[in-house]
């Protein structure tokens, strides 16, 4: 099991990597844990 790390604040993100539901935006940056994903207005499914 891995583990990655938000891009912008270092907390771990809760998820297993790039295509295991990882969070990353439009611009292909990231990962994301859910607090920054939240403050960055990105939507997804
Ligand atoms: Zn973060």
């Amino acid at each position: 099991m891995s583990f990655e790390y938000c891009w912008i604040c270092g907390d771990l993100t809760g998820r297993a990597g790039r295509g295991e539901d990882s969070l990353y935006d439009t611009n292909d940056e990231g990962p994301y844990c859910e607090d920054c994903w939240d403050a960055t207005g990105e939507d997804y499914e």
